[in-house]
């Protein structure tokens, strides 16, 4: 079983390359940004309360967030593998996923960390933000928010899977083919 964390600051490209992977590896694809986007369009409590955090730049609260990856995990049993796209981005997470693997045998197969720099992921953000019709791609300061967070607490992952030796970087400037294939050749390797 297949199981990938795609990691990389916001704007990264993270959810265009996750279409690459499930396309070629068949995984169910669980992406915490998409599923707290639609609690908040259904207007849940749960949505009602992430949309206060999300909406300034920053994380949902982590028992939220594991909360909706325990339930999630439990509807996709059959699933080939999952990638896990913008999750964990706490060490609180990270550990809370490896305790969920780890009870059905099937531990994180590796985390790939697309890289790109700052300025680069500001404009793409700004970008998107024209026709995403997310309301944290609008402003520049929510952006910033966004990757000074990424920075203070969703980095250190870096060291949390290098030292399992899980820890793959993969250069995410250029071109999307190029990078998706970047990215199924580490998966291959692993
Ligand atoms: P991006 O990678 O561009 O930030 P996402 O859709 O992954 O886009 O995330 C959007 C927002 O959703 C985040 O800024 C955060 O507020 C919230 N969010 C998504 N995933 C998580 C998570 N694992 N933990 C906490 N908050 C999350």
């Amino acid at each position: 079983m297949l199981n990938l964390v795609l990691f990389g600051p916001p704007g990264a490209g993270k959810g265009t390359q996750a279409d690459f992977l499930i396309e070629k590896f068949k995984l169910a694809h669980i992406s915490t940004g998409d599923l707290l986007r639609s609690q908040i369009a259904a207007k849940t409590e749960l949505g009602i309360e992430a949309k206060g955090y999300m909406d300034k730049g920053f994380l949902a609260p982590d028992s939220i967030v594991i909360g909706m990856i325990k339930s999630i995990l439990q509807e996709n049993k059959k699933a080939n593998g999952y990638i896990f796209d913008g999750f964990p981005r706490t060490v609180e997470q990270a550990r809370a996923l490896d305790v969920i693997l780890n009870e059905n045998g099937t531990p994180v197969s590796g985390m790939l960390c697309l890289c790109v720099e700052k300025e680069e992921l500001i404009n793409r953000l700004l970008h998107r933000g024209k026709t995403s019709g997310r309301s944290d791609d609008h402003d520049v300061s929510i952006i910033e928010n966004r990757i000074r967070i990424y920075n203070e607490k969703t980095k250190p992952l870096i060291e949390f899977y290098a030292a399992q030796n899980k820890f793959f970087k993969i250069d995410g400037v250029g071109s999307v083919k190029d990078i998706a294939h970047r990215v199924i050749e580490t998966v291959g390797s692993l």
